[in-house]
């Protein structure tokens, strides 16, 4: 193929390997589609001890095995295994290096709720990993794509430890930022363990952010360009002193290289007609077998079943910006609708216990479940008849494409990625489709909540908007292509200088 572009692309959780949110999903959906389109795309991310080696076939690579990387004057022997994403030929590299990555969470202590305390050198040692891997393989990449705070440091090492190195010297960087209020954000008494010198957390440098050394900072001042993962929230966290968390400026100033490219949907996984987690499968033309989710969902969540009251579901990490509150504020009004609504997720404990409160309070109509289980969420999403999600902020949010696709009618506040993916309803012209508030109150949820019950007591009017929605095609393959235009010119600017 011409132009076949060589692309690593790093990411330190990937589904199916590893999850703790939309970001798995993305790096493994994206790398597909662009392997598909012919490029030769190459996947790194850590080796955590819940990571099965025998149910994935992860294999030692010989010339991977037992490398030498200095951090602080320390040496660290890692190696590299290989694996397959599953059902593709797109080749996944696991940095395997126990005292660092062989732990039951990601980035999180469970036993503790708090992040590692050796988080800086984790991720840190990640990317000198990633580079030094890149050079063994004799691999040079045309581009280097790196995800969120974890991999910030790439474009920064790039520019400092590897500015003289020639192998790299064709290589552009890409930095996507999925969600800006986690920056890998450190004190700067971090930096003798990292071997980075001291000076570096003087204010003004590339490092230093409000008295604090912070990684996506680094990412964002070096990388060549910087992407997120929709439209708005690209506009939003220059011009919202809110949503762009101290690095509104920063990325003001480097405007001219910022896109917003939406996430798409891996519809091989995230589809009624295919999925495997639903009693009946199901597409636009029989709607009518959508109904067994509802009933089996119903069941699950111990809730009765009546086809005229409509279930709302919500998947959510249980975190500040999901808007939580909101939904346990408006919940006298919404049992009162009625609606059922069915909650899956887990986070914060103090949302623990507020859902249980919740569920407790309104037994009748209020179902919960706090864990992670992504079979349950495929039933949520095709047995509810709406989908919530009332977020503070929302950089993209993946779960009203799978909506739509699902015929589940999202209810979004306008923010972020909701506001690119869900229009509101229109009466008059039975246009859109989702409903959609803007102020962040528990009044304007509750009035789109029973805005979408209107709506849907008109069983005409709410077949044609499922319809609808379920048409809509957020597929990777369109994401992708965005990506490989950039990517390309990015490449042909390159050449030109
Ligand atoms: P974020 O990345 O902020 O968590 P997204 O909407 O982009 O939000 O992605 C969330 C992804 O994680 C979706 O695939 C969703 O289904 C999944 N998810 C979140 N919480 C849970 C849970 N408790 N159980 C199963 N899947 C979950």
């Amino acid at each position: 193929m011409k132009n076949r572009l060589r692309i690593f692309y790093l990411a330190t959780e990937v589904a199916p390997f590893a999850k703790t949110g939309g970001l798995a999903d993305v790096a493994s959906a994206l790398p597909k589609a662009l392997f598909e389109y012919g490029h030769d795309v190459r996947v790194m991310m850590p080796k955590y001890g819940t990571i099965s080696e025998r149910r994935y076939v992860l294999r030692e690579v010989i010339r991977l095995k037992q490398i030498p990387l200095t951090m602080a004057g320390e040496e660290h022997v890692v190696s590299i295994k290989s694996a397959f994403l599953p059902d593709t030929k797109v080749q996944v590299y696991f940095l395997d290096y126990k005292p660092y990555f062989d732990r039951p969470d990601l980035y999180m202590d469970g036993k503790t709720g708090k992040d590692y305390p050796d988080n800086a050198q984790r991720f840190f040692l990640f990317c000198k990993a990633v580079l030094e891997t890149i050079k063994l393989l004799h691999w040079e990449p045309h581009i280097i794509h790196c995800n969120d705070w974890q991999t910030a440091m790439i474009p920064w090492l790039l520019r400092h430890d590897y500015s003289e190195d020639s192998f790299f010297s064709k290589t552009l960087t890409i930095l996507s930022v999925h969600n800006l209020a986690y920056q890998g954000s450190f004190d700067p008494s971090i930096l003798p363990k990292l071997g980075i010198p001291r000076e570096l957390k003087e204010p003004g440098s590339d490092l230093e952010c409000y008295n604090k050394i912070n990684f996506l900072k680094a990412g964002i001042v070096h990388a060549d360009v910087i992407s997120t993962v929709s439209p708005t929230y690209a506009l939003e966290i220059q011009n919202d002193a809110e949503l762009g968390c101290g690095l509104q400026g920063l990325l003001k100033k480097r405007c001219d290289d910022m896109y917003g490219l939406l996430n798409g949907v891996d519809y091989n996984v995230w589809n009624p007609e295919n999925d495997p987690y639903i009693p009946q499968k199901y597409s636009a033309a029989n709607l009518n077998d959508k109904r067994p989710a509802k009933q089996a969902l119903l069941q699950q969540a111990k809730l009765p079943y009546d086809t005229a009251v409509p279930v709302v579901g919500m998947i959510s990490r249980l975190v500040e910006q999901k808007g939580i509150e909101l939904v346990a504020e408006a919940i006298d009004d919404l049992v009162k609708l009625p609606v059922q609504l069915v909650i899956l997720g887990t986070g914060d404990p103090k949302y623990h216990k507020l859902l249980e409160k919740l569920a407790k309070t309104h037994a009748k109509h209020v179902a919960i479940f706090l864990r992670f289980d992504d079979e349950l969420a495929h039933l949520i999403e095709a047995g509810s008849d709406m989908f919530l999600m009332p977020s503070r902020y929302e950089p993209c949010g993946l779960n009203q494409m799978y909506s739509l696709k699902y015929g589940t009618i999202p209810i979004v506040r306008m923010t972020g990625g909701l506001a690119d993916t869900v229009v509101d309803y229109n009466e008059d012209s039975n246009h859109g489709n989702g409903f959609v508030f803007k102020p962040y109150s528990a009044a304007a949820l509750s009035d789109a909540v029973k805005r979408a019950v209107r709506v849907f007591k008109d069983e005409a009017a709410w077949q044609k908007m499922v319809k609808r929605a379920m048409k809509q095609d957020f597929s990777w393959h369109v994401v992708a292509d965005r990506y490989i235009k950039l990517y390309q010119k990015l490449e042909n600017q390159k050449r030109k200088k």
